[in-house]
């Protein structure tokens, strides 16, 4: 891998519901190792450029090209597509882990499923992410029996078990009680010290301003502002970002 070209860049991206244009040819980069927080108000199109960027959502429009893949083309070969989904890991507000399956099995499936890997090589990266996490004593239960950051920390193993190059998440601690959000944000902390390239949607602004080397505001789909947390969250130069700002406290 060349670590001079981005992780991501895009050009002029747009994707549209229909009539309704969502993203409006918003082009970038985001850095290898960086970690980019991306703020907005509600339907602004912040789940669907992460969606755009794992190709959950595939463009109407632009250059999108993410870990050297191009992924701009309508139509995508299975492999590609494959190759991308185990290099970019998403994380989800609502967790999604399989509710039938246990911890182990949750972080297990696709290791064997997608990467063809045996049951006792998947649990034994399995084991080391769950430690990492700080849950290696709950192996064995079911999502059920598990909290709400116990269940996104679980979220967040498993997809560092598929060995990602790239982690998106979307306002992961946004379904949790207050008083579980920082185990939460602990772990994606020293994921980003590890020197994960991450794109975090998020409105917890002290962790954009403490983790993130960039914070993007979006606004009607299009960038309106960007730069350092310093620069963004304390002297916010746009009117809009200044509004938004000043709502959330
Ligand atoms: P945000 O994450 O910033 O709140 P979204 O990216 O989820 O915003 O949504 C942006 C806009 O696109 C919203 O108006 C939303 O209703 C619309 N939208 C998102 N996904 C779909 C979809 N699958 N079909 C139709 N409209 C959608
Ligand atoms: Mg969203």
């Amino acid at each position: 891998m060349n670590s001079t070209t981005p992780a991501i860049a895009f050009e002029g991206v747009e994707k549209n519901f229909g009539s309704l244009k969502v993203l409006k040819g918003i082009s970038g980069e985001i850095y290898r190792g960086e970690v980019v927080a991306v703020i907005g108000s509600s339907g602004c199109g912040k789940s669907t450029l992460l969606r755009c960027f794992n190709r959950l959502e595939a463009i109407n429009g632009g250059r999108l090209v993410v870990n050297d893949i191009d992924i701009s083309r309508p139509n995508l070969n299975r492999n590609v597509l494959r190759q991308l989904r185990s290099q970019v890991g998403m994380v989800f507000q609502q967790f999604n882990l399989f509710p039938h399956l246990n911890v182990l099995d949750n972080l297990t499936l696709a290791q064997q499923k997608v990467l063809g890997k045996s049951k006792k090589e998947s649990a034994q990266l399995a084991a080391q992410y769950l430690e990492k996490v700080g849950l290696s004593e709950k192996a064995n239960v079911y999502p059920e029996q598990l909290s709400g950051g116990q269940k996104q920390r679980v979220a967040i193993a498993r997809s560092l078990c598929m060995n990602p190059q790239i982690m998106l998440f979307d306002e992961p601690t946004s379904a949790l009680d207050p008083e579980l959000v920082g185990e939460v944000l602990r772990v994606m902390q020293q994921l980003a010290a590890d020197g994960m390239t991450m794109i975090v949607v998020t409105h917890e602004m002290l962790f954009a301003r403490e983790v993130a080397n960039r914070v993007m505001f979006l606004h009607q789909g299009q960038i309106e502002e960007q730069g350092s947390p310093r620069e963004v969250l304390v002297s916010p130069r746009s009117d809009r970002l200044r509004t938004f700002l000043s709502r959330l406290n």
